[in-house]
């Protein structure tokens, strides 16, 4: 088999997008290597849960061979949506988890299952992309921190929202939403604090109010993984907004932007563990998209990255990933089945990006409430349909 027709493939980031991708060129016989910066797969902690959707996600752990192992993580029991005001009164519960079919799954144990489905030299852990050089003979120099360097056919960034790859068919930048978050967690909550775990309930509950909100979600394990929610600055923190200087001191200074808030509520930031995360959030412009490139492309947050408020991300991310990996293998011709991957990803993701840009936009706003509980009645058939709004996270 010449090189034209097996491409050295090189994937940058071990995340569900490059994982996915891995694994089913794996499955299909074609050799990939995966470059991920982080040292091994359990240096931090991954993020809570993700719901899977079943004409994405699902569909990319379906090519994967991977139905079996994701149902033995999966947490159907876990699909539940909460709809609450800010003084802790309940508008809304969607609690008919038997006709739902986007279960609930950690991103740790999705990443291991992934893992685990490869073999073990298929991912080169602490190797952080800092460069790429195009030569003459149309590969591509990977050049990595460590100052190693390796060359490939096609290099695939699957990076995430800063990317190292895209800068090589694209000019696009992330740009800021005007929302932040602030991860929380809370371990063992069926033990500890039974009334907190009652409160956010098996799935993702929200608390809203006038441009801010608390997001609420039970992960394996009995772990709440909380977002308390805000319009600010992108620099709030260094100018001051929250006091950094202590786990206590922090969580005293977050609880200042939800003054007037039910005390149970804030009970959601107080009895957290000490790990709290500010999380920007960014978006690539909608719509994103670039000249194709030989030897080059994108996937997942490094092509789209868009709001968590549609809760399509990392089920994009493994669509791509799959629908990759299956144009690779089936075509005779790689560099044309890179392009017709590229063609069919910017078109599904184009839409999703402009609902979670609108339903960031109308979440943190003065009416976010009434937009929220719209957008929930919607979602589980009671209301009139609004058009673009998607159900967050
Ligand atoms: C608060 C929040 C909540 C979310 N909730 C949901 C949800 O409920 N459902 C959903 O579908 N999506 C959700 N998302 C979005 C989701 O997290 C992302 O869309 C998804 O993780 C993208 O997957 P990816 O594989 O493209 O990139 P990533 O998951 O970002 O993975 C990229 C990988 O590349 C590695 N990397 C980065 N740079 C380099 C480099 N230079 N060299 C080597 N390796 C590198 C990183 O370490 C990482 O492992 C949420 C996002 C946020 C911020």
């Amino acid at each position: 088999m010449t090189r034209h027709t097996a491409p050295r493939i090189a994937i940058i980031g071990a995340g569900p997008g490059g994982l996915t991708l891995a694994r089913i060129l794996h499955l299909r016989g074609l050799q990939a290597t995966v470059f991920e910066r982080e040292v091994f797969s359990s240096v931090r902690p991954q993020g809570g849960s993700l719901d899977m959707h079943a004409e994405s996600g699902q569909y990319a752990i379906e090519c994967a061979g991977l139905a079996a192992e994701f149902k033995r993580i999966a947490r159907y029991e876990d699909q539940e949506g909460r709809l609450y005001d800010k003084q802790g009164k309940l508008l809304l519960i969607d609690d008919d988890v038997t006709e739902k079919n986007r279960p609930e799954v950690d991103r740790g144990q999705l990443r291991q299952m992934l893992l685990d489905s490869l073999p073990s030299n298929a991912v080169r852990w602490g190797h952080e992309l800092s460069a790429v050089r195009a030569h003459d003979d149309a590969t591509y120099e990977l050049v990595f921190r460590s100052g190693m360097s390796e060359r490939f056919d096609l290099v695939v960034g699957a990076d995430g929202a800063w990317s190292r790859v895209r800068p090589l068919v694209s000019q696009a930048r992330p740009s800021y939403s005007g929302v932040a978050f602030v991860e929380l967690g809370i371990d063992d909550a069926d033990a500890r604090y039974p009334e907190l775990a009652r409160l956010v309930g098996r799935g993702l509950t929200f608390f809203v109010r006038e441009c801010k909100a608390m997001i609420g979600h039970r992960d394996a394990n009995a772990h709440l993984g909380i977002y308390a929610a805000l319009r600010a600055p992108e620099d709030w923190i260094e100018k001051g907004g929250l006091d950094t200087s202590s786990p206590g001191a922090m969580k005293t200074s977050l609880a200042t932007h939800f003054s007037g808030w039910s005390e149970s509520l804030l009970e959601l930031i107080y009895r957290s563990g000490d790990r709290m995360t500010p999380r920007a959030i960014h978006a690539l412009p909608v719509g994103h998209r670039w000249e194709h490139r030989p030897g080059v492309t994108l996937l997942g947050d490094a092509a789209h990255l868009m709001s968590p408020f549609g809760g399509d991300g990392a089920n994009l991310a493994m669509q791509d990933g799959a629908d990759l990996a299956l144009a690779l293998a089936g075509g005779e011709d790689w560099r044309a089945a890179v392009r017709e991957y590229e063609a069919a990803m910017f078109a599904r993701s184009e839409p999703s990006a402009a609902g979670a840009r609108d339903a960031i936009d109308q979440v943190f706003s003065e009416n976010g409430l009434s937009h929220m509980l719209q957008a929930m009645q919607e979602h589980r058939g009671q209301g009139p349909v609004s058009g673009e709004f998607r159900h967050p996270l």
